[in-house]
């Protein structure tokens, strides 16, 4: 049985008084939710308040991004020591809107999931294909091809401590959701991927969170998909109302 992960990556919104104020309404929501895993993901000038705010709840807390140095000549980045400081348990690595506006690749994802690990930071690593790609029928290359380059060299216990987002890039922020079928599909293709690599036990025990235009109004279909473990939430996870509406999705 794996535990759903429900994960709201707030991008670059929210000041530090607004990240506060959210958790301070978030926490009598949620603090129910024995049935999942809360996470919320705030810019990083937020992530010191926003781990006070949230002592003692149910709610944990990660940085948007990391470097995988511990310190250096690296102008805007943050490493993952900095993040341990600031009361992170979990990072996203790899988010498509890093790759695109960043120039993040493969091995860039797999430098900072090393790092991280290597800190003791629980990594949620986004894959996912364009939406050219879904039209070429390369998904599952394009799943492969992330999961050979940004996984290189773990070993399966350090694998085991992932948790995977895929997000279709053409469903994020457009209000175009991959059906559940759709995208329980790609998480069972994964998943294949990770057993194939690391083995039937770690690759039972990973959780796959989908991502994309996730709302309150569709959580429950892809939740009610077996091999959809959670939800990387972007727009619906900005006010606490829908977000708590997410964690605390329709169960059967
Ligand atoms: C995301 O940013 O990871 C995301 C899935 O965004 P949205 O829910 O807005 O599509």
């Amino acid at each position: 049985m794996r535990t759903p992960v429900i994960a709201g990556n707030w991008k670059m919104y929210k000041t530090i008084a607004e990240a506060v104020d959210f958790v301070t309404k978030l926490k009598p929501l949620v603090a129910a939710a024995a049935h999942c895993e809360v996470i919320v993901a705030p810019p990083f000038t937020a992530l010191r308040a926003v781990t006070e705010a949230v002592k003692g709840s149910n709610i944990a807390v990660a940085a948007q991004d990391v470097h995988w140095d511990k310190e250096g000549a690296h102008t805007g980045d943050i490493s993952p020591v900095m993040l341990l400081e600031a009361g992170c348990t979990h990072v996203i690595i790899g988010h498509s809107e890093r790759r695109t506006d960043h120039g993040e690749t493969d091995e860039s994802v797999n430098r900072k999931v090393k790092a991280a690990l290597a800190r003791g930071l629980l990594p949620i690593v986004c894959v996912g294909e364009r939406l050219a790609e879904r039209e070429a029928g390369k998904t599952e290359e394009v799943l492969k091809r992330q999961f050979q380059g940004g996984f290189a060299g773990l070993t399966p216990e350090e694998f085991s401590r992932i948790i995977v987002a895929y997000e279709p890039v053409w469903a994020i922020g457009t209000g175009r959701t991959a059906t559940p079928e759709m995208a329980a599909e790609s998480h069972r293709y994964f998943r294949g991927l990770v057993r194939g690599q690391f083995g039937e036990a770690v690759a039972g025990a990973l959780r796959i969170l989908y991502g994309g235009s996730v709302k309150p109004d569709n959580v429950a279909g892809l939740m009610a998909q077996e091999e959809i473990d959670g939800a990387l939430v972007g727009g619906a996870s900005l006010k606490p109302d829908s977000f708590a509406a997410l964690v605390n999705y329709p169960r059967a």
